[in-house]
């Protein structure tokens, strides 16, 4: 109970971290300096009123100095990440796994956020994601030279990662050439612009992102995550429409959820496809 706790409370920490990440890397500002400071105001953040969710509570969501809104976003983020840490470090204990998996799920909280709130992500960060799940990728493979066999890890091995990245990109290029093939021609036989301000079937960040999660997961992986994400979509939209919210969302965050439950399910889904 009290592991948990400090597992916890880590989680929180590093979803502070995360989001100082989504407010500075979109701008090309450092993540390290200068200190956390009010967005409104710009007077700098006491350590007091900087602890996660707990500050947010305590201050009722408002800035000490200006009294202006704190976004309930930063909250938020510091409780998807400690949960998921928390739901890692339960499932693999401390290890290569937890590190690996902790890296791929930061990373999806990053740049979901980050396209939610400016409809586009910098393009580092899916090559980023790529590199490090190669570079852990590493280790299995040593292990694999060692004892000659399937490695005990659930890391995938060098090739594995490198035949899951290649694929994802491809898979996912694919398929934007053909949507915006199919998008090109709609809207000219409409003599439209775009379709609600939209010209792409899938960008380039969607693209990166499917090779990211196929190195982290494999090509199974990648090819469930691209098919569930539109249900994820969908469901989302029909809640939208219940609860009469049309906020547009980007599409990386409906590919994030896709992929989480594709890392708890996905098994599962793949043997009942494989049967059927
Ligand atoms: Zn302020």
């Amino acid at each position: 109970m009290i592991e948990s706790v400090g597992v916890f409370i880590l989680g929180l920490c590093l979803g502070s971290f995360l989001n100082v990440c989504i407010a500075r890397l979109p701008e090309n500002k450092s993540i390290i300096k200068p200190r956390s400071f009010c967005p409104e105001c710009k007077k700098s953040i006491k350590w007091y009123d900087n602890l996660p969710v707990l500050s947010y509570l305590f201050l009722g969501g408002k800035c000490r100095f200006c009294q202006k809104k704190i976004s309930i976003v930063y909250p938020v983020v510091e409780l998807i990440t400690a949960s998921l840490f928390l739901f890692l470090y339960s499932r693999f204990g401390l290890g290569l796994n937890l590190a690996n998996y902790s890296i791929l799920f930061f990373l999806l909280i990053v740049v979901s956020f980050i396209d939610i709130k400016y409809h586009a992500i910098p393009a580092y960060l899916c090559v980023l994601g790529i590199i490090i799940a190669l570079v852990i990728s590493f280790f299995p493979s040593l292990e694999m030279l060692k004892a000659g066999d399937v490695p005990s890890l659930g890391v995938l091995p060098i090739a594995g990662a490198v035949k899951g990245a290649l694929f994802g990109l491809g898979f996912a290029y694919f398929f934007k050439l053909f949507g915006d093939l199919f998008i090109g021609l709609y809207l000219s036989i409409r003599k439209k612009e775009s379709i609600e301000g939209e010209k792409e079937s899938l960008g380039l960040g969607d693209v990166d992102f499917m090779g990211m999660v196929g190195a982290f997961l494999g090509w199974q992986a990648a090819i469930l995550i691209f098919f569930l994400a539109p249900f994820v979509a969908l469901t989302y939209t029909i809640f939208a429409l219940i609860f009469k919210r049309s906020h547009l969302i980007p599409y990386l965050p409906y590919l994030s959820i896709a992929t989480f439950i594709v890392f708890v399910w996905g098994a599962d889904i793949w043997n009942f496809i494989v049967i059927l």
